[in-house]
């Protein structure tokens, strides 16, 4: 009797057994469909991004998520039509890239390969690579002590400060005007380098009405336009129609050549930011301000803004490009 029983038991477990190992298998054989069908699907919803469709193109998987960063349809269109070149992927980690630019700088590295990239983004940004004074713009007036005036952006002729201040004589040559902070802060600066090198700066020239700039080019154009436009703005792209902007000398130092060569001039290379003015024209800038250099040209931006132009070596026309259009 017993034995029958204990025979009955094992079967009973045997048959559990049995049942368990089949659903075990069951659910394994489904989690495993399950899992790869979602893997099947998840490639095949991955194959339809941009992300993907970038990597065909010959870019790594890590490119590829930083140009998804920039795409818009241009953009994913050029992409993925154009097998890689480094330029492509390169470019967008200038720090002054502009995603607004990106084909544009394609572009003009192809028919100016010998420039470094940074020096594309400089030119693009600024529209330096459109050719002076082809492409010309309103000046924005919002900007207030920001305005950019160039050989692309331009004044009214009869645009106007209306806080223009005559700088005094002892600071100036006669007849200057300027904007009144402006004036304020350069005789601030004035006073530190006579106390500092016991030298008279003096302003040559500063605020200059159309009329006067008609008449300045004029002069200039004698010599051939391409001259006067390297020397000279054309009215209504110059400057000194802002009232921002002054051509400092000094009393021992007046012509521009010793200016250029003095202690004051390095001095004012050196600290004009704490006074918010720049160096509009420096030495190796050219191609991006369309001016030769102008040791005695400043303009007034203010000391945050012109420090930051002076601690990232560039331009107001490329600080104006990037960080405030
Ligand atoms: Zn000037």
């Amino acid at each position: 009797m017993a034995i029958k029983k204990r025979k009955k038991r094992i079967k009973i477990r045997y048959e559990g057994v049995k049942f368990l190992t089949y659903c075990f298998f069951g659910l394994f054989l489904i989690l495993f469909i399950l899992i790869n069908s979602i893997k099947i699907y998840n490639d095949y919803q991955y194959q339809k991004t941009d992300e993907y469709k970038i990597q065909t193109m010959g870019y790594s998987l890590d490119e590829a998520k930083d140009l998804v960063k920039i795409l818009d349809d241009d953009i994913r269109e050029f992409l993925l039509t154009n097998p890689k070149e480094d330029i492509y992927y390169n470019i967008i980690n200038e720090k002054y890239f502009l995603k607004k630019n990106y084909l544009k700088y394609i572009d003009y590295q192809k028919t100016h390969q010998s420039l470094d990239l940074r020096t594309i983004v400089a030119l693009v940004n600024t529209h330096a690579s459109d050719g002076w004074y082809n492409n010309t713009y309103k000046t924005d007036l919002t900007k207030n002590n920001l305005i950019l005036v160039n050989k692309f952006y331009q004044l009214e002729e009869d645009y106007q400060r209306d806080d223009l201040v005559s700088i005094p004589l002892q600071y100036s040559y006669s007849g200057n005007k300027a904007a009144s902070e402006v004036v304020e802060k350069y005789i601030e600066m004035h006073k530190k380098v006579k106390e500092e090198l016991g030298v008279t700066l003096m302003v040559n020239s500063s605020y200059r009405p159309y009329s006067d700039q008609e008449e300045i080019y004029k002069q200039f154009k004698g010599k051939g336009q391409e001259y006067a436009d390297s020397y000279a703005a054309r009215p209504s792209f110059s400057e000194h129609q802002t009232g921002l902007a002054i051509d400092i000398t000094s009393i021992t130092n007046p012509t521009s050549t010793a200016f250029k060569n003095s202690q004051e001039y390095e001095w004012l290379k050196e600290n004009c930011h704490k006074y918010g003015f720049i160096l509009r024209y420096p030495d190796g800038k050219e191609t991006i301000t369309g001016y030769s250099t102008e040791s005695w040209h400043f303009r007034y931006v203010g000391e945050e803004v012109a420090t930051k132009i002076k601690n990232e070596n560039i331009t107001f026309d490329e600080y104006y490009a990037y960080y405030i259009e």
